[in-house]
């Protein structure tokens, strides 16, 4: 049988074969993808854009997961959850520098493209192969910081000029305490994320309270027509919160590093037993890090770890201001970060994790949910 083309000439059925074989390679060429998966990878806003109008046209709902690579279960968690509730699930990949101080571990944040690949190929075959969910991962933008700065990179300093989302008082407390920068470069790229990717949802983990908190307070204040959504934190068999620093904290740090998830979970236990009040709730945190850090030091510099406690809060859950009772039917937030230090006399062939364990700052909290009998 011989096919006829548009102009009604007789077309012959391996010329149609050949033809049909051309073009479907031409239109998976057009764009990057994932090895070994239907994932696109886009680069620049305008192959953002040319993906996300069809989206619209056909009513398609699009989550976006942002994220600074190095992937973990953590952040595969907020893509399952992403992946149950919308059609399209776009994860971002950009380490931004805006929220980083200088002073800060930017040049050595782990970058681990081709393991994430792998890993975000792998999951979407799970996902595929769920029938519970509404989509799977259409796409990963991973841009370059001249495409999302494109009036140029404004700088890490505090005092650097350019085009910053600054959300005071909230973006000053707790974590923007020691990262005065932080905040602002957090709100900034996110703003500039949901701009291009125009996401029906969003979704960002429970393991950064304040920043959630600061989402959830972007979207509002500037009005966006977003809903985010906020998972749950993904833990370590031993309760430690997966974290893509915890690799640089090696076997002998790892081990303490629970110290503080065991600090919040007393501070925790206060409460539920009915304890109200900051001091009460708190002290039984500062108890654990004070008794783990003592038997620490009571060991020989080659076995013992040592840390630095920033801060251990108890906080408002929409203002993430310090509170001095909490109010049983509103709950709390309560929260730390410690600062690991270097180890000390390290052994021959000792783990001492990547880049030779430099210091890690952990952070943590727990939420004070309201409490059911008021
Ligand atoms: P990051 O790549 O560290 O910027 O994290 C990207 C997103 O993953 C953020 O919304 C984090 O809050 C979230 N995330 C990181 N670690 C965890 C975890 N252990 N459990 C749940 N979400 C997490």
């Amino acid at each position: 049988m011989f096919a006829l083309n548009l102009r009604g000439y007789a077309i012959s059925p391996t010329f149609n074969r050949t033809f049909i074989r051309t073009m479907a390679s031409a239109r998976r060429s057009a764009y990057e993808t994932i090895p070994s998966s239907p994932i696109r990878v886009m680069r620049t806003v305008e192959a953002v854009r040319r993906w996300r109008k069809p989206q619209y046209l056909d009513h398609r709902i699009v989550g976006l997961v942002p994220t600074m690579g190095a992937l973990h279960e953590g952040h595969l968690s907020l893509i399952r959850a992403a992946a149950r509730e919308t059609h399209h699930v776009v994860v971002s990949i950009y380490v931004n520098p805006a929220q980083f101080g200088i002073k800060e571990d930017l040049a050595s944040y782990p970058v681990t493209w081709d393991e994430d690949c792998k890993v975000l190929a792998n999951l979407d075959r799970e996902l595929a192969d769920d029938g519970g969910n509404l989509g799977r991962i259409s796409a990963v933008f991973a841009p370059t910081t001249s495409e999302m700065y494109p009036s140029g990179f404004p700088g890490q300093e505090v005092d650097s000029k350019g085009s910053f989302v600054v959300m005071t008082p909230i973006s000053e407390l707790l974590e923007g305490g020691t990262r005065p920068t932080f905040f602002r470069g957090v709100a900034t790229v996110c703003l500039k994320l949901f701009n291009i990717v125009q996401p029906e949802k969003v979704y960002f983990g429970q393991k950064d309270v304040q920043q959630s908190v600061i989402i959830r307070k972007l979207v509002r204040d500037f009005t966006l027509p977003i809903d985010v959504v906020i998972g749950s934190t993904v833990r370590d068999s031993d309760g430690l919160a997966l974290s893509s620093r915890n690799v640089y904290l090696g076997e002998r740090r790892r081990k303490v590093a629970t110290t503080l998830y065991h600090a919040l979970k007393a501070a925790e236990s206060q409460y539920l037993k009915g304890a109200l009040d900051r001091e009460s709730i708190l002290k039984a945190a500062k108890t654990v890090t004070t008794d783990v850090l003592n038997q620490q030091l009571s060991l020989a510099p080659e076995e013992r770890v040592r840390y630095e406690v920033d801060y251990i809060s108890l906080a408002d859950p929409l203002s993430m201001e310090e509170m001095s009772v909490v109010d049983p039917k509103q709950g709390g937030v309560l929260s730390g970060a410690i600062k690991m230090l270097p180890v000390e006399s390290a052994q021959p062939g000792e783990d001492l994790g990547s880049n030779d364990g430099p210091a890690v700052r952990l952070i943590d909290n727990i939420i004070l949910k309201p409490s059911s009998g008021i």
